[in-house]
């Protein structure tokens, strides 16, 4: 395997599937195969996952409600879609542990650097829940920032786009995608790959990023054997 230590950031919407809001039971138990997979050969798996499926604080925002009380729903929903999460790698009969930035004792461990990367010596996916914990960020932010504290040789973003494209290949079909890009290139092109806070976060902490299709299956545990799939982000 090429990479030893991942942090793999889901978004909230893929768990919907063919949803429009929520979460499939589908979706989830085919992504928990997915991290079965890579979880066997041996590689230590922590997780991030968004929230947009069920609460998005600037959606709230727009609707007159304050920003911040928006942003702490938001969090709260990251924690639902982890505990489903859990609940579907357990039901693969995978060792999880979930660990929130905001204390709910009853249902996680609260956040604890040391505490997870023991768990992830000990072949336990670590999911963690609530972002940061502060409003005004995205769990892209929250990946990236725990990826570091963790010491993950990369984070994976899981998409339902299998890359970095010159253009939105969903819009333009003359869209081309990328094998590898640096930072740089995607500033100076204007390409979103994540919000820049995460983004740069990432750069400065020279994390590579690999955006990549998550609902191909196979494609994790291709990633992360270092085959050529989705695109990388590097120095
Ligand atoms: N959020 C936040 N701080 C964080 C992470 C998330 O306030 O550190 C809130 C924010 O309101 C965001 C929502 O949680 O809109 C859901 O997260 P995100 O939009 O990143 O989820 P995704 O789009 O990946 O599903």
């Amino acid at each position: 395997m090429k990479y030893k230590r991942i942090l793999l950031k889901l978004s909230g919407e893929a768990l919907m599937g063919g949803r429009q809001y929520g979460i499939d039971p589908a979706r989830l138990k085919e992504y928990a195969t997915e991290i079965k997979q890579v979880v066997e050969k041996g590689v230590e798996v922590a997780i991030v996952i968004g929230g947009g499926n069920i609460f998005r604080g600037v959606a709230g925002a727009s609707n007159g409600m304050d920003r911040v009380q928006g942003d702490y729903m938001g969090m709260l929903a990251t924690v639902i879609n982890s505990l489903a999460l859990q609940s579907a790698l357990e039901e693969e009969r995978v060792f999880t542990r979930l660990q929130t930035a905001i204390t709910m004792e009853a249902i996680a461990e609260p956040f604890i650097r040391r505490r997870a990367v023991r768990h992830l010596e000990k072949g336990r996916v670590v999911i963690f829940g609530a972002g940061t914990g502060n409003p005004y960020f995205t769990t892209d932010s929250a990946a990236v920032l725990r990826a570091i504290e963790i010491n993950a040789d990369v984070i994976l973003k899981g998409t339902r786009v299998d890359g970095i494209y010159t253009a939105d290949p969903e819009k333009d079909k003359n869209a081309v995608k990328f094998d590898n890009i640096t930072f740089e290139e995607v500033m100076n092109k204007g390409l979103k790959v994540m919000d820049m806070t995460a983004f740069t976060l990432s750069q400065e902490n020279e994390l590579p990023i690999i955006v990549f299709d998550m609902n191909k299956k196979g494609n994790l545990l291709k990633v992360v054997s270092g085959d050529n799939v989705g695109t990388t982000v590097n120095l």
